[in-house]
């Protein structure tokens, strides 16, 4: 291996990278152009709630080429035009439906949807972010279907393994909907992904690091990391603002120390798709990691694992 450490996933990168994992199957680097589909979310038409998550602001997570008001064509091809400006070598695109429940609308407003994206030149596939309580049996159906034309990936909102954070950050649905959310679409051998958010109220790193045999035994192929963004006009900052103690603070290098752990004690397969969270510098309500890019944040998980010799996996206990 010349000098080379290659770990189970065929690099060697400490921790197995999305990025990896697409070039892996794709022969080239894919980038994801997230789309806005027009979608609801039940959190927010009145079927579960109005105000929706605590936490959200589905404004903060758009880029700006996104918009309702325009077809999902346009905005793939806004959005490859905007990569190609960026990056020369590009193996394709997936399309990301992002915003809100993406499969909260009838199974024929899915397909239309899905599948103009799917006709868009050079769109490999689909990611489809939802709720777990979103797939009923006949979207479940039309997926299966789909999966077995395409690439598909559904991204679920885990956020927390905690029922009572669930309940606190009004979610809508507790963790045995998540779990079986992910039974479902593993049983019929749709490819999934969940996002985790570290730092919700009334949580701390020891409940992460305890809670994370529920997340190796959910049958995942990626995982994306976010810490805490409390956004200026959230349900979430005037909790901020009234109660700071509920929150665990995580500064830049305590969430490095604390991921790094996490990242050994995850299930080796999982590809690992973000490290932390970014939103534009005018959505934050508190002072963060502001200033830190993306890239820094990957090169210090990476010096930190290479400090304490460890790896994705290294401590994982099936
Ligand atoms: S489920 Fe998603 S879109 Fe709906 S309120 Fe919660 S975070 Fe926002």
């Amino acid at each position: 291996m010349d000098g080379i450490l290659q770990y189970p996933w065929g690099d060697d990168r400490r921790y197995h990278s999305y990025t990896h994992f697409l070039r892996q199957r794709f022969g080239g680097r894919l980038l994801k152009i997230p789309v806005d589909a027009g979608f609801s979310c039940p959190n927010r038409d009145s079927t579960l709630g109005t105000g929706g998550c605590t936490y959200c602001l589905n404004a903060a997570f758009n880029p700006s080429y996104c918009g309702r008001n325009k077809s999902i064509t346009e905005q793939l091809e806004e959005g490859k035009s905007f990569y190609r400006r960026r990056n020369r070598k590009i193996a394709g695109y997936l399309a990301y439906f992002q915003a809100f429940s993406n499969t909260y609308a009838p199974v024929g407003q899915l397909q239309n949807l899905y599948e103009e994206a799917l006709r868009v030149h050079d769109i490999q596939g689909i990611v489809i972010a939802t709720r777990p309580d979103c797939l009923g049996e006949e979207v479940l159906d039309y997926l299966q279907a789909l999966s077995e034309k395409t690439c598909l990936c559904v991204e679920i909102g885990i956020e927390s393994c905690c029922d009572e954070t669930l309940r606190h950050i009004r979610r809508g649905h507790d963790f045995h909907c998540t779990q079986e959310a992910f039974r479902q679409l593993h049983a019929r051998g749709i490819e999934c992904g969940g996002h985790l958010i570290f730092g919700l109220p009334g949580e701390n790193p020891d409940i992460w690091l305890e809670d994370i045999r529920l997340i190796n035994s959910l049958p995942l192929q990626m995982l994306k990391f976010h810490q805490l963004q409390i956004i200026r006009g959230t349900e979430m900052e005037r909790e901020h603002q009234s109660h700071p103690g509920a929150f665990y603070p995580l500064p830049f290098d305590t969430y490095i120390d604390f991921i790094t752990t996490y990242i050994s004690r995850l299930r080796p397969d999982i590809a690992i798709e973000r490290l932390a969270g970014a939103v534009p510098s005018r959505y934050p309500a508190t002072a963060g990691w502001q200033g830190i890019r993306y890239d820094a944040v990957v090169k210090a998980v990476e010096q930190r694992l290479a400090e304490i010799d460890s790896h994705q996996g290294k401590h994982f206990s099936p």
